[in-house]
């Protein structure tokens, strides 16, 4: 699971990818506000630094968003009243592109030609620097400094009639990664990119006829409002949902898809289905292809907690070393309990997570993480086995090592600052202080997924920060982080 706490030792310290956002979007129920308050409730860990619902009640828009999690702003009847309306679309949020101010917490809104027009957007578009320049030099005004507005502006400027044609014109022009749930007048959107990098999923709650229809980034969302699983959104594909019924448009030429396989990883909750897959069970099978490829003797496989747990059970029932938890999460430490500050917040390694010594004692430890990204996490947890009196500790990985940085919309240190662009595997286990230390293959990793290995003419995902090799075009990555940069009114976020 996904922490963002900045004084949680274990599992922050900006050492693990962040997925950027969660999208969740829904068309003809009584009470849409209150399901997509709970469906962002199950997407929280795709983003926690903000949240926001717009409901649409057949005249007017109606908008809450806020900083901070989904509980505590959207949990009480008083917002949702303030949200009437069958449909409604929400967004949990890090920031990606753009600083992090209010004013950037989506969904974004505009009054547009054809009446209002609310996005939530989960990617990033990677030209949107390119573009925005371009809009700004002809008149438009920007509100925010998030790729997403972007596409608000392209939609307003487009010289078609029908808001539809001027949705997909303004798609035609982005590149990089999007899935976006829309709020109109003339019905809901859901679209993904045409690799499909980010995910979304449709699904229904109530009857097979007249149900409401919802998007979410990931099924478990629809586990949590009782809603059921129809089926991913295709990439390319663009789903318009109304009152008359469900349509279905694919306006790119065919290309193969690129889902991210960093969902599978890691990003995804273990109890959603992406690309048709389990992934829990995807995760436990890296586990055992980990173990076939990087066995060692030991007497106990252990999960770095939460992530690497399904992939250490896999590890275990393949080498058939025990599987045990020898690191203990406490679930009641929160931000309240601990201070910043060096010598508190080292405490605090103790406090959330705690060497389970009476088992490590003595023991040659194989820890299972999900990934390295700059190696302090990794450090702290050899360190706290050692600590706990491990005879020996290694440590294995789940993914190959993390060389290269996310230009999709998930927030990634710069390269220099990824412990794998820096160091060979050997450098990377002397910096972690492991006696050994080794990363599934990039074949393994597909193996889990049920492919032959990487198809390296036509790869089947995007696994850019493996290897390097991104499925689109970069125009301005660099640019975007100027966007970040621009002399904007200071806001105050309350
Ligand atoms: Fe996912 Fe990595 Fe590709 Fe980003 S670069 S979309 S994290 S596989």
């Amino acid at each position: 699971m996904l922490t963002t706490d900045p004084f949680d030792p274990i599992s922050d310290d900006g050492d693990k990818l962040r997925e950027e956002c969660g999208v969740f979007g829904i068309w003809g129920a009584d009470t849409a506000s209150a399901v997509v308050a709970l469906g962002l409730h199950a997407l929280q860990h795709r983003g926690q630094e903000a949240a926001g619902i717009t409901s649409f009640d057949g005249k007017w828009f109606h908008s809450h968003r806020a900083v901070g999690h989904v509980a505590g702003n959207f949990d009480e009847d008083h917002i949702i009243r303030q949200l009437p309306g069958e449909a409604a679309c929400g967004h949990v949020r890090y920031s990606t592109t753009g600083e992090s101010g209010l004013r950037n917490v989506q969904p974004l809104y505009a009054e547009l030609a054809s009446g209002g027009f609310a996005v939530a957007h989960n990617g990033n578009i990677s030209n949107a620097w390119t573009l925005r320049q371009d809009l700004v030099k002809h008149g438009s005004i920007f509100q925010s400094t998030s790729d997403t507005e972007t596409i608000i502006h392209l939609v307003a400027t487009s010289g078609f009639k029908r808001l539809l044609d001027c949705f997909i014109d303004a798609l035609k022009q982005l590149e990089g990664a999007y899935s976006l749930v829309c709020l109109t007048p003339e019905g809901m959107i859901g679209c993904r990119d045409p690799l499909g990098i980010r995910p979304l999923v449709m699904g229904r709650l109530g009857p097979k006829d007249g149900g409401a229809i919802i998007f979410a980034s990931e099924s478990v969302a629809f586990d949590v409002v009782g809603a059921e699983f129809i089926r991913e959104v295709e990439p390319g594909e663009l789903i318009v949902v109304n009152d008359s019924g469900i349509k279905t448009h694919r306006p790119f030429a065919p290309t193969a898809p690129r889902p991210c396989i960093f969902e599978h990883v890691y990003f995804s909750r273990p109890d959603s289905i992406v690309d048709g897959q389990s992934v829990y069970s995807v995760r436990k099978q890296i586990g055992v292809e980990l173990a076939r490829e990087n066995g060692v003797e030991a007497d106990l496989v252990i999960p770095v907690p939460d992530s690497g747990t399904p992939a250490a059970i896999g590890y275990a029932q393949e080498s058939g070393i025990p599987f045990e938890l020898g690191i203990i999460r406490s679930h009641y430490v929160g931000r309240t309990f601990i201070q910043p500050g060096d010598k508190v917040r080292h405490l605090g390694v103790k406090l959330k997570h705690n060497a389970n010594r009476p088992l490590i004692e003595g023991k040659r430890v194989v820890l299972i993480d999900d990934s390295i990204v700059r190696g302090t996490t990794s450090t702290k947890i050899v360190d706290m086995m050692r600590e706990a009196g491990a005879a020996e500790v290694h440590m294995r990985i789940a993914s190959p090592p993390t060389t290269n940085s996310c230009f999709y919309g998930v927030d990634t240190p710069e390269r220099e600052k990824l412990l794998a662009a820096q160091h060979d595997v050997e450098g990377m286990r002397d910096y972690i202080r492991a006696d050994s230390l080794a990363f599934i293959s990039i074949d393994g990793l597909y193996r889990a997924l049920g492919e032959p290995g990487r198809n390296n003419a036509h790869p089947q995902s995007c696994d850019a920060c493996f290897t390097g090799e991104y499925p689109t075009p970069l125009t301005d990555h660099d640019g975007l982080a100027d966007v970040t940069q621009l002399p904007l009114l200071a806001e105050r976020v309350t």
